[in-house]
């Protein structure tokens, strides 16, 4: 099929990468100029491992090129994807003003098409459950002078891909959800999809909504679950999280993903699409999400347990040289948005520390995020150079591999702050260095 696909962020430029690789013929669209140069010349603005193989792929075989022109990509397309992003507002609710105006050059496009053919407008950007029925349609109809349903098809069809495994989870997905305005475009819809080989979910326009927001509420609900269990186990003594993890985690009903107990969730997704279903409902005005306003309330406050752990230790952060390894919000990924390190970081500056910090991918994301206000390392060794402790927020594999020698040798004191439970704390209590877990009591060298 023909696939024009507009926004190419994350979400998008996966989309389009992984339709080509499927043997379809795709134009990207993005406003951003330099973003589409980027992607001609087989660059991903972003990290995210395997996705310039499979855009150089593309761009070898003609099947894939970026444009900025909406109106010609959308003339020329059967299937339009919208996957512009949908960032929030200062009260916590979507910001669709994106997607309105993506919409608005979809709708001409659409107006200037002259072919009998029926091209199919799928929204995959994350909105609130209504928005693609009661403010994309009527916009398209509007701009168009055509009619859904009649002389073009409209779908919702959101994405679950994880950054950092995005183009696995996007060719291999658990299941796949389309809410379709009316058979034809379901049919389409269902084409295009034939080969992958998972369950295909049919239903409405406004459900396929509600079930991105509910799932991506559903996981922060987890993680902010064993959160607070973590939070409880470390005032116990022989209470490990870990091990509760795991006996919750192999019950069948449960399963042990995003049991990792830690500093919190951050990224694109679960804050966003969270603080947009509370503001969504809130607006609504006849109910009130006791349990989603908690699970915010949580996850804003874990981050800086790990900061009071350290004064309690420590007394004073001030002037104490403080070394954070990890910045991207989780690993493989150089996306910082919402990531705990900000939170933790920002926690630190306040209490006058000294920040030196340390990420694989993310350094450059982290100096437009945080400026000047800390130090960047180029290795994880000048990073740990004569730091008073060392907060560890990412689970970066690297720092999987530092042994107790590394921080005894390079450190001023050796203290760890482990806020991804990264390390064995008795291997490195052995070794004589500090070693605090999240979610597991007190356990030190003294
Ligand atoms: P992004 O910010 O990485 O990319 C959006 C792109 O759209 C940008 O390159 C921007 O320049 C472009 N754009 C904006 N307006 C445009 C317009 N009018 N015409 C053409 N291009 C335009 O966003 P993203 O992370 O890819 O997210 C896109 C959507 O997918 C959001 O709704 C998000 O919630 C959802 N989502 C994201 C993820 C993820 O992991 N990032 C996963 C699932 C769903």
């Amino acid at each position: 099929m023909k696939i024009s696909v507009i926004g190419s962020g994350y979400v998008g430029l996966v989309t389009g990468a992984c339709f080509a690789k499927l043997g379809n013929d795709v134009v990207l669209v993005d406003i951003d100029a330099e973003r589409v140069d980027m992607i001609n010349r087989g660059e991903v603005p972003f990290y995210e491992p395997g996705l310039g193989e499979i855009l150089k792929e593309g761009l070898a075989q003609g099947k894939i090129e970026a444009i900025t022109d909406t109106i010609s990509s959308v003339k020329w397309a059967d299937v339009v994807f919208i996957c512009v992003q949908t960032p929030t507002t200062p009260d916590g609710s979507v910001d669709i003003t994106y997607v309105r105006a993506a919409t608005k050059s979809v709708g001409e496009g659409l107006r200037e098409r002259e072919d009998t053919g029926y091209p199919v407008v799928v929204v995959k950007s994350s909105v609130v459950p209504g928005t693609t029925e009661f403010l994309v349609k009527p916009i398209l109809e509007d701009l168009s002078g055509k009619k859904a349903g009649v002389e073009f098809g409209l779908a919702m069809n959101p994405e679950f891909l994880r950054e950092g495994a995005a183009v696995k989870d996007f060719l291999e997905p658990d299941r796949i959800v389309i809410g379709a305005l009316d058979e034809k475009s379901r049919n389409i819809l269902s084409s295009l999809y034939s080969g992958f080989n998972c369950p295909l979910l049919h239903t409405n326009l406004v459900t396929v909504e509600m079930i991105k927001y509910a799932s991506n509420a559903f996981l922060a609900t987890k993680i902010s679950f064993i959160n607070e269990i973590a939070n409880i186990c470390e005032s116990v003594p022989g209470l490990d999280v870990l091990e509760v993890a795991r006996g919750i985690g192999l019950d069948h009903r449960v399963n042990p993903q995003f049991l990792n107990a830690g500093v919190g969730f951050g990224g694109s997704c679960l804050p966003k699409d969270l603080k947009a279903l509370v503001a969504f409902v809130e607006d609504k005005g006849n109910y009130e999400p006791k349990l989603l306003k908690s699970v915010l309330e949580v996850n804003d406050f874990q981050p800086l347990r790990l900061v009071d752990l350290a004064v309690r230790v420590l007394g004073s952060l001030s002037g104490k040289r403080v070394s954070v390894l990890g910045l991207s919000f989780k690993p493989n990924t150089s996306d910082m948005r919402e990531a705990p390190s900000i939170k933790i970081i920002n926690r630190l500056l306040e209490l006058e520390a000294e920040v030196v910090a340390y990420d694989p991918v993310a350094r450059e994301t982290a100096r437009k995020e945080l400026g000047d206000r800390i130090t960047y390392a180029e290795t994880v060794e000048e990073c740990l150079k004569g730091a008073d402790c060392c907060f560890i927020v990412t689970e970066w594999e690297q720092f999987k591999n530092l042994e107790p020698s590394d921080f005894k040798r390079l450190m001023k004191r050796p203290l760890i702050f482990d806020g991804r439970r990264v390390f064995n704390p008795e291997k490195f209590i052995a070794e004589k260095v500090d070693c605090y877990s999240v979610g597991l009591n007190k356990l030190s060298t003294s």
